[in-house]
C-alpha cells in the first residue's frame, strides 16, 4: 500500500476512546495502533489458527467467551488487540499472527486506556481487584 493511502486510513480511524488519551502525540499513536488492528484478514487469520488450535474463542486476559454467554450470536467473536509496542515499530513493518491477541471488548477497552499495558499486566490487575 502507498503511502498517502496508508496515512489517509490512519486519519480517518475515529477516535472513540477520547477520555484515554488527550496528548496529541497519544493520539496518534492510538489511531496507529487501530490501524494495525483493521487488517482484517490477518484478525481472520489469528481467530482460524486459535480455533483450530483450541477449538473456542477465549480473551486471552481474563478467559470470556463471547459463545458460551451470547450462544450462537457470540459464535466466532473476538477481538484482536496488537501487543508490540506500536511506537517502536517502523511504519513499514509487518504484523504478524504473534503480534495479535485475542481479548474480549472488555479487556481490550482497558488495554487501550494504557496503551503500555501488556497482557499479563491487566491480568494481575484482574486479579487484584476481584
Ligand atoms: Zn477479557
Ligand atoms: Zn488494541
Amino acid at each position: 500500500m502507498q503511502n498517502e493511502t496508508v496515512l489517509n486510513e490512519i486519519a480517518s480511524i475515529e477516535d472513540t476512546d477520547d477520555d484515554a488519551y488527550s496528548a496529541k502525540e497519544g493520539t496518534v499513536l492510538l489511531k496507529w495502533h487501530k490501524y494495525r488492528e483493521r487488517n482484517r484478514k490477518l484478525v481472520q487469520k489469528k481467530k482460524e489458527s486459535v480455533l483450530k488450535k483450541e477449538g473456542h474463542l477465549a480473551c486471552q486476559v481474563c478467559g470470556f467467551r463471547y459463545d458460551r454467554v451470547y450462544g450462537s450470536l457470540g459464535n466466532g467473536y473476538i477481538e484482536c488487540h496488537h501487543v508490540r509496542p506500536v511506537h517502536l515499530m517502523k511504519p513499514d513493518e509487518r504484523t504478524t499472527l504473534n503480534d495479535l491477541a485475542l481479548v474480549c471488548a472488555n479487556c481490550h477497552r482497558m488495554l487501550h486506556r494504557d496503551l503500555t499495558l501488556s497482557l499479563e499486566e491487566l491480568k494481575r490487575k484482574l486479579k487484584q481487584e476481584i
